[in-house]
């Protein structure tokens, strides 16, 4: 063995799997040349998923929302090699990956490679949720991936010129345009509202004579579109649909999908709508191999694979697991918040003074900032006010917060809080997080000094992983977004669009040709916003 290869070999094996947000900020993140890495993913390019609906409008080019993983990967000082392939087992016990190639998206079940790693980081994401619905898998669109996007972009040109062949009766072609959007979340309402503008400034000029036929319907399970959002993003993006005569059904639940016809179940009967395309935007499901895995390590049957505040896996030695395909174990982190508590209560007595309890609050900040965010129960918030008041010393320890009621408190904001939501902002931070904790594994073995652990005697190597939101947008049409700012700021309207321009023309990718998009760039962008909402 030459000096470098023998280095080479002492080197630890990471191995990452997958290359969308979690993935790719890893990658980013990751400087120390002490790894030797292989990335293992289907797709040898990171799609900036937030512009997605834009392509099946044609607004953007795929070209223009990608980024070559070789390319990422040249950059970096520390050795990575990427495989075109797709993982197909995970072994735990002898730390292996098993994958096949994936060239030209052919599955090729002969080229099987298989992996040794010493760390594994699992970022596989999450496919479309069909529920297993009848039909949705045969007949329906997705919203997941650029061939999808391009696949839908097809479809609705294909619609358009099928509805102007002669010989139609005025049903069919009524039926051929009209086009379904199941699921009101953000990725249903953006999609809906950019199939409005495009066949509202484009199509309709290219296909005058079938204008009055077409329809957009969305439909949504439950009483309100944009159920994650603030109330006044959720009214203003419902009259706007109504304004520009997108019909959204609430209360509508898709049970069965044929290849003309949706069954939907509305109040206590059903229904049937005939369609010219349906986009299925439900939400997420999980990955068969995250599911054999789970039950090859005593998770059981969940959507998303269990880890620890520090992003292992449960029950695993090396193997780590960020973004859509994971979820941190809650319960686990409503225990440290019970044990910070105890910590606090030195003399046992099962009560806290406020000022204790101050400091209780403010470790509960620090150390879980999505709870914080989610502390939505009376209780707290009245005591949090309480002690905002009275800055934690006027009122010199008269009011006692015992166990109990902090337990009932907690229960609360747990059933709220749930879990972070399979969102780019969380996978994004995620894989940043544990690059920076490989950056700093070896300097951190040698000083293994870090937090204190609450359960246990010693210390954490590395601060758990903190998520801190940092708003979210929802495109609605028009060169109108809405926002949703932390602190519930809310903010509605044209600059807002321009605000979320310029949050995604200012990432890594070469986003900023959804800036050249528009014939008349704003003088200055005006990101001023209120709790109030602006229109
Ligand atoms: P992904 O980005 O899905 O990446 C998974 C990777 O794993 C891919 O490279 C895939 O090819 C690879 N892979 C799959 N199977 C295997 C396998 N067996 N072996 C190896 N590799 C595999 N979130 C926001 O925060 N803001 C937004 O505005 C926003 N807009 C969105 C718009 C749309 C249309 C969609 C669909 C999602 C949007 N999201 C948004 C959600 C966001 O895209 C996801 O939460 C994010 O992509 C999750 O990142 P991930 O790395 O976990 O998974
Ligand atoms: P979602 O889970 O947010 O919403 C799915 C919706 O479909 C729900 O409102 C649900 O009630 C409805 N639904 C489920 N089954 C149904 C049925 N059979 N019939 C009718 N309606 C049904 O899903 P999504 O919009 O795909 O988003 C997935 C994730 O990606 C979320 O975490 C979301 O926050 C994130 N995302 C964020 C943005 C953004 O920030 N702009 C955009 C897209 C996606």
């Amino acid at each position: 063995l030459s000096d470098s290869s023998e280095a080479d070999s002492k080197k630890k094996k990471v191995v990452v799997l997958g290359t969308g947000w979690a993935g790719i900020n890893f990658l980013k993140t990751l400087k120390n040349p002490s790894y030797d890495v292989q990335v293992i993913s289907p797709r040898n390019y990171f799609v900036f998923t937030p512009l997605l609906p834009s392509v099946t409008c044609g607004t953007l080019e795929p070209r223009s929302i990608v980024e070559p993983v070789r390319n990422i990967v040249r950059k970096k000082n520390v050795n990575i090699h990427y495989w075109e392939a797709e993982c197909f087992k995970i072994d735990a016990e002898n730390k292996k990956v098993y994958c096949r190639s994936n060239i030209a998206g052919n599955l090729n079940e002969k080229e099987e490679i298989d992996v040794d790693y010493d760390y594994l980081v699992i970022a596989i994401g999450a496919p479309a949720n069909t529920f297993n619905i009848p039909g949705v898998a045969e007949n329906c669109h997705f919203l997941k991936e650029m061939e999808d996007a391009q696949k839908i972009r097809r479809t609705v040109i294909d619609c358009f010129e099928r509805a102007s062949l002669p010989n139609l009766s005025d049903d069919e072609r009524k039926r051929i345009l009209h086009f379904v959007v199941v699921g009101g979340g953000p990725t249903g309402v953006e999609f809906s509202a950019g199939l409005h503008d495009y066949v509202k400034e484009d199509l309709v000029r290219l296909y005058p004579k079938v204008k009055e036929a077409v329809k957009i319907t969305l439909l949504e399970a439950t009483d309100h579109i944009l159920n994650m959002f603030d109330k006044r993003i959720t009214a203003f993006a419902e009259e706007k649909f109504q304004r520009d005569g997108i019909d959204v059904k609430t209360g509508a639940m898709v049970v069965k999908v044929s290849d003309k016809e949706i069954l939907v179940k509305n109040g206590g009967g059903t229904s049937t709508m005939p369609y010219g395309m349906v986009v299925w935007a439900t939400g997420i499901g999980t990955r068969p191999i995250i599911t054999e895995f789970m039950k090859q390590i005593g998770q059981g049957n969940r959507r998303a694979l269990l880890t620890d505040e520090w992003l292992r896996v449960e029950g695993c030695d090396g193997i780590y697991a960020l973004g859509d395909c994971a979820t941190i174990n809650q319960r686990r982190v409503m225990e440290d918040i019970l044990a910070i508590f105890r910590k606090a209560d030195k003399d046992k007595s099962g009560t806290l003074t406020v000022k204790e309890f101050q400091e209780v609050i403010d470790d509960i900040r620090e150390r879980y900032p999505q709870v914080a965010l989610y502390l939505k129960n009376k209780h707290m918030r009245t005591l949090v006010d309480l002690l905002k008041d009275s800055k934690g010393d006027a009122v010199k320890g008269s009011v006692e917060v015992n166990l109990e009621e902090f337990k009932s408190a907690l229960s609360q904001v747990d059933s709220q809080m749930k879990n972070l939501p399979p969102t780019a902002q969380v996978a994004a931070q995620q894989g940043t997080y544990l690059a920076d904790c490989f950056n700093r594994m070896e300097k951190c073995e040698r000083n293994p000094e870090g937090p204190l652990r609450f359960r246990c005697e010693g210390r954490h190597r590395f601060h758990p992983f903190r998520y801190k939101h940092l708003g979210q947008f929802a495109p609605l049409g028009g060169e109108q977004t809405a926002a949703q700012l932390p602190g519930d700021w809310v903010s509605i309207g044209h600059s807002t669009q321009w605000l979320w321009y310029s949050v995604y023309a200012s990432n890594d990718v070469e986003v900023g040709t959804a800036l050249k998009m528009s014939n008349q760039p704003p003088e200055k962008i005006n990101i001023l916003v209120c709790p109030e909402v602006k229109t």
